[in-house]
């Protein structure tokens, strides 16, 4: 069955007593058993929950993996992962990088003997120069998040198949509607579903995604021994919002597509990170191992004196931090999303004073490229 099929039908065809088409909301931490040595299959809400396992199976199954596991943020998710680490381990890690993650690895990870390198990570060389005997994973942004960069997934999954890496590929900026890295060899998935699967700003989430028993098992055990995990109502939530995943990637990547050609355009800007613009350089690798492009992208302004003045005039956009959401939102790395990385690596990947984030939402292009051109008149007048 085609995707869009699927992501409509998630949950519809499972609840058996009653026939109901949407999936219950189990709002039980207990389950009693028939008899001494019998389970129903589910015990505690934190090891297994009907609710949250209906959601697991169809990421998986949307995934291509073997096994899905839901976290209370996509930072919960991204813990329970670095927890298939120990004192000692080393990963290389994509250098223009969500910063949270990065928080994550430098302030939190690297108390516990757990370290990483930022490469560019579609630079074969770099990651061989930088691979450690103690290197255990590649973890890959593709398409990074604000400057969106390439990594061809297939290309670093069989190179660090030959060194027993583990690929682990960040696809919240993609879904598996528009990129299945599992396919391309990856090992392991995360999602921020607080991103376009959940898509409407309002449920936090995170999802993993596994291929291969072993390491699907040792994932079940971090999941239910951490307890990072998705409530049933927020569970719910979110399999609502991926019921319309195939319809908003659609027109967000209309709308993104449309607002970046009127960037490229606009004599204020300096220049637009877009994989859909045929000058990106990640073009050919995004248009080869995707089926579209994300709702979210970046531009430069040539004036760094103008972003204030736009952020404070943006009237149906949002100044609002987040992404992937039916709603449109900007926000300014250097200074909210990015602030925990250092400046130096921020100048190095090119996240400056100059530069805006857009998470493109599903209004009409004509309203968003309308809104853009007043607050940017506005701006420039108040330069004048
Ligand atoms: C938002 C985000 C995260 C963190 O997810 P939360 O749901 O906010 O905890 C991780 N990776 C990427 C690419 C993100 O955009």
């Amino acid at each position: 069955m085609k995707i869009e099929s699927r992501l409509a039908q998630i949950g519809s065809i499972s609840e058996p007593v009653t026939g109901a088409v949407s999936f219950p909301v189990y709002q039980a931490t207990a389950f009693r058993h028939p008899k001494l040595g019998q389970s129903t299959g589910f015990d505690y809400s934190r090891t297994k929950n009907p609710t949250r396992t209906i959601l697991e199976q169809a990421i998986a199954e949307l995934e291509s993996g073997d096994a899905g596991f839901a976290c209370s943020s996509g930072m919960a998710a991204l813990q329970t992962i670095f927890a298939l680490f120990s004192q000692g381990d080393h990963l290389l890690v994509s250098l223009d990088l969500y910063g949270g993650t990065y928080r994550l690895l430098e302030k939190i990870m690297s108390r516990f003997g757990v370290t990483a390198t930022y490469v560019d990570t579609d630079d074969l060389d770099a990651l061989e120069a930088n691979r450690l005997p103690s290197t255990k994973a590649v973890l890959i942004e593709t398409p990074t998040n604000p400057l969106m960069m390439i990594t061809d997934i297939e290309k670093v999954a069989a190179w660090a198949k030959t060194h027993g890496l583990l690929t682990i590929v960040d696809n919240t900026l993609l879904t598996p509607f528009l990129q299945r890295p599992i396919e391309l060899g990856a090992d392991v998935i995360i999602h921020s579903a607080t991103k376009y699967l959940g898509g409407h700003n309002d449920v936090l989430a995170g999802l993993i995604v596994t291929k291969g028993k072993e390491l699907s098992e040792q994932m079940a055990f971090l999941h239910n021994s951490i307890g990072a995990v998705l409530g049933p109502q927020d569970s719910w939530l979110l399999m609502r919002g991926m019921k319309t995943l195939a319809l908003r990637m659609e027109r967000h990547e209309y709308n993104a597509t449309k607002i970046s050609e009127f960037l490229l355009g606009h004599p204020m800007v300096a220049e637009v990170f877009y994989p859909a613009l045929p000058d990106h350089p990640g073009y050919g690798v995004q248009n080869r191992q995707s089926s579209g492009n994300t709702g979210i992208f970046s531009f430069k302004m040539k004036d760094a004196r103008t972003i204030e003045p736009i952020l404070r005039h943006i009237q149906l956009i949002a100044f609002a931090e987040s992404l992937g959401g039916v709603e449109s939102l900007m926000t300014y790395p250097a200074v909210q999303t990015h602030a925990d990385i250092p400046e130096e690596i921020r100048r190095k990947v090119g996240v400056d004073d100059r530069l805006l984030r857009f998470s493109v939402g599903i209004e009409h292009v004509d309203d968003l490229i309308a809104d853009l051109t007043q607050a940017f008149d506005a701006a420039k007048a108040e330069l004048e």
